[in-house]
């Protein structure tokens, strides 16, 4: 793109120099210093929260839509929505048998029912299937009776109810959102101002093992037809590295390597592997040290021959505001657990736009329920670059109906159906404990 068009990001991160609408800067830190000092001074930051359709808005418009006072809510369901994996899934952080999330499902007198899933991940938020289970039934309270169409008070009242708790939180935002794409008959990534980012596929994720068998699975997955290897490491260094290189040879020279830490090194043992894996050319590594350290973050970034992507170092958009404001990463990883829902996820691409960097959607167990919402935000915001929905693939068994659509070669096809255009099998749900408020 050439020096002065608007919209240049920070495309290379091994580039000499970086532009962004005619000036060049040496580095992101300084663009940051330069053209969006408003964002380290604190202030500023309506400007660019304003271009965000907030749910507040949207409840506007779909109310004059719909010609509709509003819908209020009637009951909730909250159920504890457990599916097992095909087999055991291991990260610098630990390893997990199954996904234990939460469903929760707003009745409307309208007749409309919105759905929406959190997916609690107890090595990242500390949260359990049962702690996020009987706090979703504690919560619901304060929204029966209420307008479900105004999204961003109904928010607004489960953060006073429950401060923090950002996983619950995801799954009402999502079922809210649900509902006001079904009360304005329209898909979410169309509501939420999407148009020709549909293009979008999945990576699969590799677990930490062997590095022959991790390199087995990298050549299975190509065969799959996958395009792109995304693989955990975060481990000492000689066997994250031996793990790298028996991948690299495995899928040869022109299939990306993604690498996800998870936390797993300290800032020297960061620096040491990132610096050994460069020669594998790896596109960039997911939270290399503990989070919590920003300016070892900052520090690591500033010295790796790698970029690197924030993730559980991002829950939301204050996480994203203060990234982006020390130049502490190249990406952002956006989850929808982690952020609260879809409202904040769209907070964290303003953020992402006004300091010219891009994001990744990701999941944690997530079935394709969530999975769909996460990919209805990917295909409405060109900020959204790299996609990982793979979660679903590893449960052994599937029981959301409609939904996002796996294909050839990773691709994610979206439903056409109102809302999220999904819902969890009424008979495997009979199966799951639940609770009625
Ligand atoms: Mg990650």
């Amino acid at each position: 793109m050439p020096a002065g068009e608007r919209g240049e990001v920070w495309a290379d991160r091994r580039g000499a120099a970086k532009i962004h609408s005619g000036r060049t800067y040496a580095s992101q830190r300084e663009f940051l210093r330069n053209t969006a000092g408003a964002l380290c001074a604190g202030v500023g930051f309506t400007g660019f929260a304003a271009a965000v359709p907030l749910p507040g808005l949207l409840g506007n418009e779909v109310r004059r839509m719909a010609g509709t006072k509003g819908l209020k809510i009637t009951k909730v369901e909250v159920y504890a929505l457990s599916v097992p994996l095909k087999e055991p899934f291991t990260i610098s952080l630990g390893t997990m048998t199954a996904a234990e999330n939460v469903l929760v499902r707003i009745h409307t007198d309208g007749g409309l029912v919105g759905v929406g899933e959190c997916s609690p991940f107890i090595f990242i938020d500390g949260q359990t299937q049962k702690m996020v289970f009987n706090l979703a039934r504690d919560v619901a309270k304060v929204l029966v009776g209420k307008d479900a169409l105004a999204v961003d008070a109904r928010l607004a009242e489960i953060e006073r109810a429950a401060p923090g708790n950002s996983t619950m939180k995801s799954a009402y935002d999502l079922a809210l959102f649900d509902l006001l794409g079904k009360a304005a008959g329209l898909p979410l990534w169309v509501l939420l101002g999407g148009g020709g980012q549909q293009d979008l596929h999945t990576d699969l994720t590799i677990s930490i093992n062997t590095p022959e068998v991790m390199a087995r699975k990298a050549r299975e997955l190509l065969a799959q037809g996958f395009t792109k290897v995304k693989t955990k490491v975060g481990r000492a260094t000689e066997l994250d590295v031996a793990a790298i290189r028996a991948i690299r040879e495995a899928v040869g020279p022109s299939v990306p390597i993604q690498v996800d830490a998870n936390q797993g090194w300290d800032v020297p043992t960061a620096l040491r592997t990132l610096e050994a894996l460069a020669q594998y050319d790896v596109m960039y590594c997911e939270e290399p040290i503990r989070r919590g350290d920003l300016d070892g973050l900052r520090y690591v970034r500033e010295h790796s021959p790698i970029p690197i992507m924030a993730d559980e170092s991002v829950f939301d958009h204050k996480d994203a505001f203060r990234i982006a404001a020390l130049g502490a990463a190249d990406y952002f990883n956006i989850k929808l657990s982690k952020s609260g829902g879809i409202a904040n996820a769209l907070r964290i691409t303003a953020i992402a736009d006004a300091a010219a960097m891009k994001c990744q959607v990701g999941c944690m167990q997530e079935t394709r329920l969530a999975l769909t919402a996460l990919a209805h935000v990917a295909a409405a915001k060109s900020c959204i670059i790299f996609y990982d929905l793979d979660s679903a693939l590893f449960h052994a068994e599937d029981p959301v109906v409609g939904g996002l659509v796996y294909g050839e070669r990773g691709s994610v096809k979206l439903p056409d159906g109102p809302g999220i255009g999904a819902d969890v099998d009424p008979a495997f749900l009979r199966r799951m404990e639940k609770v009625t408020v």
